[in-house]
């Protein structure tokens, strides 16, 4: 999500007439992108911004931006924290931007031809998935209602806000005629999708078969891969998408849908609006269907109040299902949501533990990961 959004910005930055310096001293915008899902990514962005105070140093004219969900996050103070800090822009708001550049006294100062696009080429070539082309990433929709106790992004990013069909599809319709044939379709819960996430699919499918087909050829691909979407959540896994992706050959088999715990009390400490038994129904519904599907998870260990024994619940859930890919991380408590009000924080050194344990178990339950 945040690569697709700074790709959003780049383009709103080059409709102005800005290029990709080849590094901030060359710069005369520095555009920050942060994110504040966990403490660690929030630490990382402030420690960066408070740095590019030298910058500015040097280089009085420079005008730093801070994008992204630390602009948005609630009880903050950040025109305090950060007075070098030019503008700040909230995720979803690109027109603040764009109204920002407008009051600017200067244009900008052309580069040397060509050194602008070195990064973007770069870029490009960063975001090519097993050298099989490269992926774009579309936003189908932002914002989420689902307030899981652990999470910050309805607070920074808002409420589910669904982009007309139309629209996805004339973006999409674009890439194409560029070339670009390996899309990732993305939202918070792309399930959700106002409009059917299975009819997007079908949509898609129906008026891009061939060039969809001629890219995939090209590259020598069987016969999926091409339209992938993340992020799946579990309640809303409907059998309609199941089917839809079991039945277009050109969706990537591929299920990203986080557990977040295999024991039934954490889930409802989390507000995660499943139970585990719904979790492995989905499994099950989604691997007789479509045997070849690939499923990852994501699993956040050390919860408040989580004990042993529900910790070795989720142990036992990754032993029975098996994914083909688990992003795994301690509890970090974010201010503002429900759960930074929960009794018994667990100690680091316990979340550390138990992390590292999860490590293990997961190594030992993956399957092996077919790209094909
Ligand atoms: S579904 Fe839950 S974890 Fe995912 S973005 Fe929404 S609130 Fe956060």
């Amino acid at each position: 999500m945040n690569v697709a959004d700074s790709e959003a910005l780049t383009k709103v930055l080059e409709s102005a007439g800005y290029q990709a310096a080849d590094n901030e001293k060359q710069a005369d915008i520095l555009l920050v992108n942060t994110c504040v899902v966990r403490q660690n990514a929030e630490d990382k962005a402030a420690w960066y911004i408070t740095s590019a105070k030298g910058l500015k140093a040097e280089k009085p004219n420079l005008k730093i931006i801070l994008c992204g969900c630390l602009a948005a996050e609630p009880g903050r103070d950040i025109k305090k924290q950060f007075p070098h800090v030019d503008a700040f822009i909230p995720p979803n708001q690109p027109e603040r931007l764009v109204e920002f550049l407008r009051l600017q006294p200067s244009p900008p100062t052309p580069l040397p031809e060509g050194e602008g696009r070195k990064r973007e080429a770069s870029q490009q070539t960063e975001n090519r998935g097993e050298g099989i082309g490269i992926t774009k990433y579309i936003t189908i929709m932002h914002g989420c209602d689902n307030f899981c106790s652990y999470c910050i992004v309805p607070y920074v990013r808002g409420r589910e806000y669904s982009r007309p069909m139309d629209e996805v599809l004339s973006e999409i319709k674009t890439l194409v005629e560029q070339g670009i044939t390996n899309i990732t379709l993305l939202g918070q819960n792309v399930n959700s999708y106002k409009y059917g996430l299975a009819n997007l699919l079908r949509e898609i499918e129906n008026l891009f078969p061939f060039s969809l087909a001629r890219g995939q050829r090209e590259r020598g691909l069987g016969g999926e891969g091409l339209i992938s979407f993340l992020t799946s959540h579990p309640r809303d896994m409907s059998d309609e998408i199941i089917k839809a992706v079991a039945e277009l050959p050109y969706v990537a088999k591929d299920f990203v849908m986080p557990l977040q715990s295999g024991d039934n009390e954490i889930l409802k400490k989390m507000n995660r609006g499943y139970n585990l038994e719904h979790y492995l129904g989905r499994v099950k519904k989604i691997r007789s269907t479509i045997p070849q599907a690939r499923i990852s998870t994501d699993i956040i260990v050390g919860f408040p109040g989580e004990t042993e024994e529900q910790f070795e619940n989720t142990l036992r859930a990754i032993e029975k299902i098996k994914f083909n890919d688990v992003h795994m991380f301690a509890y970090s408590a974010r201010p503002a949501v429900t759960a930074a009000k929960l009794p018994d924080p667990l100690p680091e050194t316990v979340k550390q533990a138990r992390l590292q344990k999860l490590i293990q178990v997961v190594r030992e339950n993956l399957l092996c990961y077919n790209a094909g």
